[in-house]
């Protein structure tokens, strides 16, 4: 007999919980698409993260430490929609989570919100150990190539692929989606740069990593400073100013782009499709 959805959950609880103690919900935590930095997930990917994010918890404010205020994936595994493609051609997947909170009095009404789909984006954390050109399949994490991800070749998007996954942080909900589809941000490669200063040869990669993303991320967000003038000063920053003065300005990319965004759906009238992607 296949075992039950308590059954699960009470493998990682300390006392046995009944059906009653405890909500259950599902989210999607990503999905095969390109998503808006240029970068998917494999359907191989997806099925190693199905296993890495059991057992992980998800955070629903600012606050970590609220303790009432985590859930815990339980379940998890990767859906095909047949009836969809991804932009490169691929069948469409995503990553289905099942998760679960003790109902507590101080939960009732994050309950409420979830039931009710106002929490119903999703940020979740990875690390993947290869990311992969789609044009010429060199490793981006290993100098790369001249090919940049979102220009055309001979009729081909540039895009990067997201291999192997060796590890699953945290998850929570979160404002603005990187993957519109699913509703999802990732934040993967932040978590290398955050492990602080790594050996020689690392850290200068990071750091040229670091430029071009803040050269690209100067130009999405709208900014108006001339690139020559960014890369001087750049190439002037300590690692952790160049990071600093990244995310900063994926912030304003992000805001600038969501602004686009809310401008192009008041123009149209409809919901965004992210709306759809949380179901309970
Ligand atoms: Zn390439």
């Amino acid at each position: 007999m296949p075992e039950s959805a308590m059954e699960k959950i009470n493998k990682f609880t300390r006392r046995e919980l009944k059906e009653d103690e405890v909500y259950r919900f599902s989210v999607i935590l990503c999905d095969n698409e390109i998503d808006r930095d240029g970068e998917k997930f494999t359907k191989e990917s997806l099925e190693k993260l199905s296993e890495l994010y059991i057992g992980k918890t998800g955070i629903w404010s600012h606050d970590p430490k609220g303790e009432n205020q985590t859930a815990r994936i339980y379940d998890a595994r990767v859906i095909s929609d047949p009836t969809r493609k991804t932009a490169d051609g691929e069948e469409y997947r995503y990553l289905k989570a099942e998760a679960y909170m003790v109902r507590t009095e101080s939960n009732a009404d994050l309950i409420k919100e979830i039931d009710g789909g106002i929490k119903k984006e999703v940020s979740v954390g990875c690390s993947v150990s290869r990311q992969i050109c789609s044009i010429c399949g060199a490793d981006r994490r290993k100098g790369g190539c001249m090919h940049r991800k979102g220009a055309t070749y001979s009729g081909r998007k540039c895009f990067d692929k997201l291999i192997d996954p060796t590890d699953a942080y945290e998850w929570s909900f979160v404002a603005v989606p990187a993957q519109p589809a699913a509703g999802v941000t990732k934040r993967y490669s932040e978590e290398i740069s955050e492990k602080g200063p790594a050996a020689n040869d690392i850290a200068e990669e990071l750091c040229e990593d670091l430029k071009k993303d803040i050269l690209r991320l100067s130009y999405l967000s709208g900014d108006g400073i001339p690139a020559e003038l960014t890369k001087a000063a750049i190439e002037r920053m300590e690692p952790f100013e160049l990071l600093k003065l990244k995310r900063a300005l994926y912030k304003s990319a992000v805001s600038y782009e969501r602004g686009e965004l809310e401008k192009a759906l008041a123009g149209n009238g409809r919901d965004a499709e992210a709306n759809s992607s949380f179901r309970v």
